[in-house]
Formats: C-alpha cells, structure tokens, sequence
C-alpha cells in the first residue's frame, strides 16, 4: 500500500499525493452528492485513494472516476474504485481503447524513440493494470461536477484536463508536470506521444487564461501559472 497524503488546493478540490519510486496525485473533487475522483493512480492505490475519501466530511461517496488519461498510472486503479463504490467511469472517446481495450499507446507515437519506450512501457506496465470498464464518455466542453472538459493531446492521444469554473483551477493532467523544480512535457523521457501536439496543448492550457494550475506530478501552480508557462515556452518551445 502506498504512502497517502491529503493536499488541499481550493475550496473544492483536494490531491491525493500518493508515493512509491514515483509521485502521482489523484483529485478528489467535492460536488453536491460526492466525490468525483480525477485518476486512480497506479494499479495496487485504490484502497489509499478510497480511505483519503472516506477521511473527508460527508457526503463522501465516490460517484464518478474521470479518467484523463490512459497511461497505468492513472487508470491502475480505476476497475477497483468502481467496484468498490458503483462509480461511473469516464474518459474521452479517443482514449477509450488504449483504457480498456489494452490498445498499445506505442500506435499513436510519432516519433521512434517513443514508439520504442511506449512499447518498453506497454509490456512492463500497462499490461499489469486491472480492467477497466468505461461506463461513458467526456467530449470537450462537458460539465461535470463543477468541472468543465478541455482537451489537451500530445501526451497520450485523446488526454483531457478539468477546470473548476468556482475555484478557478484547471487540472491539467499530464499536459503540463511540475517535478525536480522545473515545469515540463515529459519527465519520463519518451511516454509522451507526441511532442509538437503536446507544446500546442501547454500554450492552450496558458489560453485557458487561469493562475492555479495542478499537474498529476508535482506541486500545484497556484497565483503564477500563465507566467510560468510563458517563461518555459519562452525557452523551450519550438514556435
Ligand atoms: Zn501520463
């Protein structure tokens, strides 16, 4: 069982911060008749995830799962949460197969060096995650739970991230990972797909026009977000 730890980030959203070899945060995001979790983490974290849910004020049924992307450690533990607590299971219609099916995100790589690792990672890690059975889909502009769908690819085809319209506050998945102190599009050299839709994805996360901006890895951008992704694309960007 992983490390858990509850980190609040606004009114309405809290990050599971769960630990192994490798930090990932799940988000528990509070609406009128529950929880929706945001990810899963990685196959084995379902019962953490669950008992930061259950430490929180009722009403703290998990209701939904929003899957943002396919990658094994945010879907891990999806299947187990759904059991668990009947919750519906969510993800955009490009990102279905690779979530339940098992399709190879190595098909949607553009570049060599990411086929290879993406295949690297398919056999070593997304094999090992429980099925997953998707119950809908999540098209951009859909609402949920106070959360509006945007989608940002690159990282994995069909990734989407959530802006809390009341709190101000996009999560932004993998389209943005804030770890070692530095902002950037892969900190696991390779797993993102695609690196020139994935630049274009970080300059519309910083259109979106918000301050607050929590990544799956690292520390949440709180006050400074457009500035900062600015300043990075500014020195590491293409256009
Ligand atoms: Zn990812």
């Amino acid at each position: 069982m992983p490390v858990a730890k509850l980190r609040p980030i606004s009114s309405h959203v809290a990050a599971v911060d769960l630990h192994a070899q490798f930090q990932v945060a799940v988000f528990l995001v509070r609406h009128e008749h529950g929880l929706l979790a945001i990810d899963s983490g990685f196959p084995g974290w379902a019962y953490a995830v669950l008992t930061a849910a259950q430490s929180l004020p009722e009403p703290n049924q998990i209701t939904h799962v929003v899957l943002t992307h396919a990658h094994s450690d945010h879907i891990g533990g999806a299947g187990i949460l759904a059991r668990e607590t009947g919750a519906e299971v969510l993800c955009s219609e490009t990102e279905r197969p690779y979530i339940e099916d098992g399709r190879s995100l190595a098909k949607a790589a553009c570049s060599f060096g990411a086929k290879l690792s993406l295949t690297l990672n398919h056999w070593t890690q997304q094999r090992k995650v429980p099925p997953v059975r998707i119950t809908g889909h999540l098209a951009p502009g859909d609402e949920i739970g106070g959360l509006s769908v945007v989608d940002l690819p690159g990282h994995t085809p069909g990734q989407i991230a959530l802006v809390h319209g009341r709190d101000r506050l996009v999560l932004c998945a993998d389209a943005l990972f804030n770890v070692r102190g530095e902002l950037g599009y892969d900190p696991t050299p390779g797993v993102t797909a695609d690196l020139v839709a994935a630049e274009a994805s970080m300059r519309r996360l910083a259109d979106i026009g918000l301050d607050d901006v929590a990544p799956s890895h690292g520390p949440a951008l709180l006050g400074d977000a457009r500035e900062r992704i600015a300043a990075f694309l500014e020195r590491h960007g293409s256009a």
